[in-house]
């Protein structure tokens, strides 16, 4: 019996599931994680190739399932845990990690943030996702679902998304269409920003207020001259610009001269 609450979708197609584990294309000597083995469609292919693989599942009761079903590896580890409070820097041994997952779409999003914050570790990511959450991880500037959700996968990974898979392929059958897609973080990050906190707070607020000009929706952060300072024309809207823009606003607000020092001469001296 699935359970709606773990967004419960298992996959039961063996072409699909075959055409995933190509994609993947696991081999023996690597480091392979994957979050929410379930029943252990994906997990039982990937073993056949990679004896030492390692998982990561939240719900209790389908440990002794997993354990029963995979007795003859020894090597399988399963850790009984929430992926999204999960330290996965624990799992790196020699290799980068490569972590894959039919991912329970009610958590997809938060859970991909946590894994791009360890994007050091994590040679590349294959995942099952609710086809619109790839379309938003793709997106460019202009792009109606373009946002900080494909901003900051981008910020960190290229992303490459491969093929569909309907409804048919689960079960339960699931509402929506879903989409598989690869993020091979980047060894060089194309557009490192002086503090990750300080970009992610900009694209944060600018798509809080993504139908107004940056203008005001960044009025918070810096002033209409200061975007024209930087090049970046203050009458667009958050949709309309790309990452370099955004790590440009972040990096000048980092090393900003904060205006009290220039407009307070003498405050501080004694
Ligand atoms: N991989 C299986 C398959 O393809 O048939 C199951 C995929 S199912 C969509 C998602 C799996 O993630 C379930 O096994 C669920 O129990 C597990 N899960 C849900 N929330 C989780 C969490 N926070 N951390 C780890 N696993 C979780």
């Amino acid at each position: 019996q699935a359970r709606k609450r773990f967004g419960q979708n298992f996959l039961h197609d063996p072409g699909v599931i075959e055409r995933i584990v190509r994609s993947i294309a696991p081999k023996p000597d690597q480091s392979i994680v994957e979050i929410g083995p379930g029943l252990g469609a994906i997990t039982e292919e990937i073993l056949a190739v990679n004896p030492r693989l390692q998982v990561v599942e939240l719900d209790r009761d389908l440990i002794p399932i997993l354990r029963t079903k995979f007795f003859n590896y020894p090597e399988f580890r399963i850790h009984q845990a929430d992926a999204l409070k999960f330290d996965f820097n624990e799992l790196v041994g020699e290799q980068p990690l490569r972590i894959i997952g039919n991912l329970p779409y009610n958590i997809s999003t938060p859970l991909i943030f946590h894994l791009l914050a360890h994007s050091g570790v994590v040679k590349d990511m294959h995942f099952m996702l609710q086809k619109e959450v790839v379309q938003r991880m793709a997106a460019i500037p202009g792009d109606n679902n373009y946002g900080r959700l494909g901003i900051m996968t981008q910020y960190f990974c290229k992303v490459q998304p491969l093929f569909e898979v309907g409804p048919d392929a689960f079960r339960p059958a699931p509402k929506v269409d879903s989409f598989i897609v690869r993020l091979v973080p980047y060894v060089t990050l194309p557009h490192p920003a002086k503090d990750l906190g300080t970009l992610q707070a900009v694209v944060r607020s600018a798509f809080n207020a993504r139908r107004k000009t940056l203008r005001k929706a960044l009025g918070g952060f810096v002033t209409a001259a200061e975007l024209q300072q930087l090049g970046i024309n203050d009458g667009l809207r958050p949709e309309n610009l790309g990452l370099a823009d955004y790590v440009a606003i972040a990096d000048y607000l980092v090393t900003r001269v904060p205006s009290a020092d220039i407009e307070a001469p003498g405050a501080g001296n004694e």
